[in-house]
């Protein structure tokens, strides 16, 4: 079959074609992830991070899209990595569809175990939001990485980015958002990127501002935007391996450094020597070769990264395990900077903040305004989240349905998901937003070199707590569950678990609602309390979440 026969678009309006708002959630989201304006490569039904996928192949996505329209409201339909294995009869309050993607008992979850079995088509890789159906496009991640932009900003210079340049790389699904975060916190950005199909597709829609057409051109705009305290970003076409240590050698001055590409996976990582148009065929036929020269360029890569952190600039790692590939390709300080997580984000954690999204189902972008300005009315008193709404509205442009991102903790997302619900009930909303997240949350992964790297108690690697996670929002109403392994670090490297909810302004929806959005958020400060943060330990009295053997 050919792609154009996969032209994949959610429908719009009011008019069903499933038995319920439920069911019909699911196959839009399912369908809007395989949007062209929204995936990178729908053809292979893969929407992001590399190979992170929908469904495992074309039939199984035609069966999925079968079994969603004709399900009742009593049944549930099991997803084993992409393919949809069995209809179950259950009840109204249980989730329509439980997804499962990517997961292998310990001893087998490495990549070669996870390509013979995908060879033979027995899984997929779900990445996190693309296998579970809420992937909203670089918008999902970016009010993440304008969050951690902001947090450096805060802790290291003076509350914004003016006057800084940061030098990152990778300008795929998520680290597309990068230039956009930067120049929202009012810096200089400087982004090495190897595909130019990719640089100019962050152009196009509004994320980046310049693509030079050499390296000199493009440190000269960077650099002089620095000087001139400048919000621009500029990408670069080429190898980061061999653009950084060029950047450090020529004594670039960056203030930040971090980097986006596809390291998890070696065979998403472009080595050096190896040109855009031979890395498909080159990683597909000599794997175990092309996996030891990423990890070599990877080395070179993270060897100039440690380079800037000596030299004084702020370096992080952003959850793409660049440093244990460099690690296995022979770079011994590979982890001598942190990783985002505890380095900024943690306390967010603590009080049960996370990436919370909504999508309007109807497609009217107009809807979207209007859950903006009634997330104002809730929490406008919140100078930092009101900027980011506001900044949102104007400056973040859709890919597929209208959606929206807004970090909120416990105690929050239930009171927009209720209000929400009461929109649709009242017709002000005339078709259901469904209520989801991220599953880089406070309480749903297990990753320790990302969510749960260098936790206060050592348990990094416990991954009881995101299958604690997935089994609270099954018994809470949540309309799909989903748990994956692997998703932005690799095979063998995390377990995170994923919900959405849909908001169809039925009584019903409300009370599954108010219990999904409290008890969701709630794992991630039952799971902080217990591993000793005092911050989560407060929250949970605040909130009067019951923590038996908490101090
Ligand atoms: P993607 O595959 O869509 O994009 C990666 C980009 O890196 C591609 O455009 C590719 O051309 C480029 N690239 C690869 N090798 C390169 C090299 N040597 N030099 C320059 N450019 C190179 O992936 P994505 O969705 O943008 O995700 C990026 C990484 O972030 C993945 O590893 C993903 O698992 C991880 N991730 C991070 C988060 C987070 O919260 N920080 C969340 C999810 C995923």
């Amino acid at each position: 079959m050919t792609s154009t026969e996969h032209h994949i678009r959610a429908p719009r309006g009011t008019t069903r074609t499933a038995r319920s708002w439920s069911t019909e959630a699911a196959l839009r989201m399912l369908q809007n992830n395989l949007d062209p304006e929204v995936a990178e490569r729908p053809e292979d039904l893969v929407v992001y991070g590399g190979t992170g996928k929908a469904a495992r192949n074309w039939d199984c996505y035609q069966a999925i899209v079968r079994e969603l329209i004709s399900l009742r409201d009593d049944e549930t339909l099991l997803v084993q990595s992409g393919k949809p294995v069995g209809v179950l009869p259950t009840h109204e309050w249980a989730p329509r569809v439980l997804i499962a993607n990517s997961n292998l008992t310990g001893q087998w979850a490495t990549w070669d175990e996870f390509r013979r079995l995908d060879e033979l088509g027995l899984m997929m890789y779900g990445q996190m939001t693309a296998g579970s159906w809420i992937y909203i496009g670089t918008q999902g991640i970016l009010q993440g990485t304008y969050e951690t932009f902001a947090a450096i900003a805060d802790q290291r210079f003076g509350g914004t980015l003016a006057g800084t340049l940061t030098v990152s790389a990778g300008l795929g699904g998520m680290g597309g958002a990068q230039p956009l975060a930067i120049t929202l916190n009012g810096g200089a950005a400087l982004l090495v990127e190897c595909d130019p199909d990719r640089a100019r597709r962050r152009l196009h829609n509004g994320y980046l501002d310049e693509v030079a057409d050499d390296l000199d051109t493009a440190v000269r705009a960077a650099v002089t935007a620095k000087h001139q305290r400048r919000a621009h970003s500029v990408a670069v076409i080429g190898n980061a391996a061999e653009i950084l240590p060029e950047l450090l050698r020529r004594g670039v001055e960056a203030d930040i450094v971090t980097d986006q590409t596809s390291a998890h996976d070696p065979l998403s990582y472009l080595p050096i020597g190896v040109t855009v148009p031979e890395w498909p065929h080159y990683a597909a036929e000599k794997p175990e070769e092309f996996t030891a020269r990423a990890r070599e360029s990877m080395a070179a890569h993270v060897t100039a990264m440690v380079g800037y952190l000596d030299a004084g600039a702020e370096v992080f790692d952003y959850g793409n395990s660049l440093r244990s590939e460099a690690q296995l390709g022979g770079c011994e300080r590979a982890f001598d900077y942190p990783g985002f997580i505890p380095a900024y984000l943690r306390p967010l954690f603590c009080q049960g903040k996370g990436p919370f999204r909504w999508v309007a189902l109807s497609g009217d972008p107009a809807y979207i305004a209007r859950t903006d300005r009634a997330i104002l009315r809730l929490f406008g008193d919140d100078d930092h989240l009101a900027r980011w709404i506001e900044l949102a509205g104007r400056k973040v442009p859709f890919q597929g349905l209208p959606a929206r991102i807004c970090w909120l903790g416990h105690g929050e997302r239930d009171r927009a998901g209720l209000l929400f619900n009461d929109m649709v009930a009242s017709g002000e909303l005339q078709a259901p937003i469904v209520l989801g997240r991220d599953h880089l949350d406070c309480g749903s992964v297990a990753s320790p070199h990302r969510e749960t790297e260098d936790m206060a108690d050592t348990s990094d690697a416990v991954a009881d707590w995101p299958l604690l996670n997935a089994l609270v929002n099954t018994a809470s109403g949540a309309t799909w569950v989903s748990v994956h392994q692997g998703g932005g670090v690799g095979m063998g490297r995390s377990l995170h678990a994923g919900q959405v909810t849909v908001a169809d302004g039925t009584p019903m929806a409300a009370r599954k609602l108010q219990r999904v959005l409290s008890n969701d958020p709630a794992t991630g400060i039952i799971r902080h309390a217990d591993a000793g943060y005092s911050r989560a330990r407060d929250t949970a009295t605040e909130h009067g979440l019951r923590t038996p053997l908490v101090p």
